[in-house]
């Protein structure tokens, strides 16, 4: 299966490909809403603010990439977060 990164819906966890041209109108840049510039306008109407550290590497189907997103049991996470509050920062 082919890695796409991708931004997930908070709300249906549906993922939408950042290299897609459908998805150039449901993630816009907006550089006034520094951290996190970027929006996703979901199909189920929900609305995520985001940067680029919340945008993820997938495992998807050869489909998925065609349509340019997947709903949650049509994708694989290489990388797990959690699922709330600020990223931790490693100390050394
Ligand atoms: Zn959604």
């Amino acid at each position: 299966m082919p890695v796409r990164v991708g931004i997930m819906c908070e709300k249906c966890e549906r993922i939408y490909l950042l290299v897609h041209p459908d998805n150039t109108q449901r993630i816009q840049f907006d550089p006034a809403s520094d951290p996190h510039p970027y929006r996703l306008k979901c199909a189920c109407r929900a609305e995520r603010q985001f940067n680029k550290a919340q945008v993820l590497p997938y495992m998807v189907s050869e489909r998925s990439c065609d349509s340019g997103y997947a709903d949650r049991d049509e994708y694989y996470a290489l990388v797990h977060v959690r699922h709330s509050g600020p990223p931790h920062q490693q100390s050394k």
